[in-house]
């Protein structure tokens, strides 16, 4: 069991619990109610998993390919944009990656 939630491809379209919004056929974190993508993403589990991510892989990304500069030059205005951008790219990976996994597939 991989926590995937199925339904029927004619069933009746959901609406998020939280805001109402039709969600055909939605997002469901750990067996909860359904939801639509925005609330799945302001969800604190997802938030606290992402930022984790981001942390952890953003650091070791960072080192590997900023690490000789920064020690030599120091931060400038360019390295810490890329420093900003190198901690976003595992923030939307893992945030992409919740929503996959929360997403309700539809059996035909
Ligand atoms: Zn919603």
């Amino acid at each position: 069991m991989d926590g995937t939630v199925n339904v029927a491809a004619d069933a009746e379209p959901a609406c998020c619990a939280i805001c109402g919004r039709r969600v055909p056929p939605g997002y469901r974190l750990r067996g909860g109610e359904t939801r639509c993508w925005r609330h799945v993403v302001q969800h604190p589990a997802v938030w606290r998993r992402s930022l984790a991510t981001a942390a952890i892989v953003g650091t070791i990304l960072t080192t590997i390919n900023q690490g000789n500069f920064i020690l030599s030059h120091g931060f400038s205005h360019e390295i810490l944009l890329k420093m900003g951008l190198t901690y976003c790219v595992p923030f939307c990976v893992s945030t992409s990656g919740a929503l996959g996994a929360a997403r309700i597939r539809t059996r035909q």
